[in-house]
């Protein structure tokens, strides 16, 4: 058994659904350059039988944290290493699925760096954040139906925009393919364990609810959503995918990454009040065509996922297993730590040279856009999210 490859030692053991060799799709678990089948290696859950991680996931922090435990057993204790070569396949022989059934959907905007360049690029001459933006974590709902899992590719969308300055005033809008297509690195939480309905969850309660995390890109058409987003918020713009990395890393194997957040300049109200270090010191890393674009530094990041959590059910809206949400675009303060290219490109009036002599505002067709991240492990070296991919194809 290898399992050398860096970031997927014993210390990360995430989870995924794969199929081999046509046969249906049930649960693994990623070791080294492996993915171990739960179903042939652990015939006491079940739940590894169904195409998604769901039924394990609705069955509780204890659960997971014994099911852990004895896949760790299964994997080390040379009584076991029989049926663990039986159950070990190759990455290059499976196909990967996506590894929940996702149910609703929820991006933030949590990143005070990128709500700064958002606000200076989009709102010139106002203030960067609006009044709300210290005192909750601005969130919109998104399309569960949409999210793809890494890999698969995405067609160039398609919508209004305003039209440009030179066809003068009064001009209705253009309709056609978005011109300003772009990415947001994103870090995303799924929840296994859901909430009743008319009871919120506090913000010391994000290990009860939330089962692990991974990567997301937010695909943005910013032409589309500029025109659109006023006075509701995003809509077409963001809803035509969104790509999710196909390892869910568990909140288990997180343990030595939680940090404090930054220093708060507003005070929080009591539900929303810091309960611990609920920062995660994760470093994303965004690469255009192979070449490396920005490092985003989740730890950057003004509202922590435990606050996310407890503003999301503060009205009494529950979260059912398979929810997700995500962070919004991770933008740390230096220029190479943004995560949009929106950002990068400072609106488009700031063409980005990139290593292959190449040049982009936003993003043409075939170009490919891959997010990978690393964060502390529980054995000392850094363990791997792995990535989250996907190619633009053209329209027609
Ligand atoms: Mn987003």
């Amino acid at each position: 058994m290898d399992n050398a490859v860096p970031g997927f030692g014993l210390a990360n053991l995430p989870y995924g659904v794969f199929s081999v060799h046509g046969e249906p799709p049930r649960c693994g678990v990623r070791i080294g350059d492996s993915v171990l089948d739960l179903v042939a290696a652990l015939d006491s859950v079940p739940a590894f039988r169904e195409p998604a991680l769901n039924g394990f996931m609705a069955q509780g922090r204890a659960r997971w944290t014994e099911v852990r435990a004895r896949i760790t057993g299964l994997l080390t204790e040379d009584r076991y290493r029989g049926v663990v070569e039986r159950a070990l396949h190759p990455l290059a022989d499976v196909r990967l699925h996506l590894p929940f059934q996702v149910g609703d959907y929820v991006d933030f905007y949590a990143s005070e760096q990128h709500a700064t360049n958002a606000g200076r690029i989009f709102r010139p001459g106002s203030a960067p954040l609006t009044p709300n933006w210290k005192h909750l974590p601005i969130g919109y709902h998104g399309r569960s139906g949409t999210v793809v899992l890494s890999g698969t590719p995405v067609r160039r969308p398609s919508g209004q925009r305003r039209a440009p300055e030179s066809a003068g005033p009064g001009s209705g809008p253009v309709f056609g393919p978005s011109v300003r297509l772009d990415f947001e690195a994103e870090v995303g939480f799924v929840v296994g364990a859901g909430s009743p309905h008319g009871t919120p969850v506090s913000v010391t309660e994000l290990a009860d609810h939330v089962f692990g995390v991974f990567l997301v890109n937010d695909w943005s058409a910013r032409d589309l959503q500029t025109w659109e987003t006023v006075p509701l918020g995003p809509f077409l713009g963001k809803s035509f995918a969104t790509s999710i990395s196909p390892w869910i890393v568990p909140l288990d194997a997180l343990a030595d990454a939680w940090v404090d957040p930054p220093p708060r300049s507003a005070e929080l109200l009591p539900y929303l009040a810091d309960a611990g270090s609920h920062g995660l010191d994760l470093t994303l890393e965004v690469r255009l065509n192979g070449q490396h674009l920005s490092s985003p530094p989740f730890a950057t990041m003004y509202w922590t996922a435990a606050q996310m959590l407890a503003h999301m059910t503060v009205n009494g809206a529950s979260v059912r297993t398979g929810d997700f949400f995500a962070s919004g675009t991770v933008s740390g303060p230096a220029r190479a730590q943004w995560g949009s290219l929106l950002e990068l490109s400072w609106g488009g009036a700031e063409p980005i040279a990139l290593p292959d002599g190449t040049v982009r505002t936003f993003l043409q067709d075939g170009d490919e856009v891959t997010i990978s991240a690393t964060a502390p492990g529980t054995d000392g070296d850094r363990l791997s999210f792995g990535e989250v991919t996907g190619r633009i194809t053209p329209l027609s």
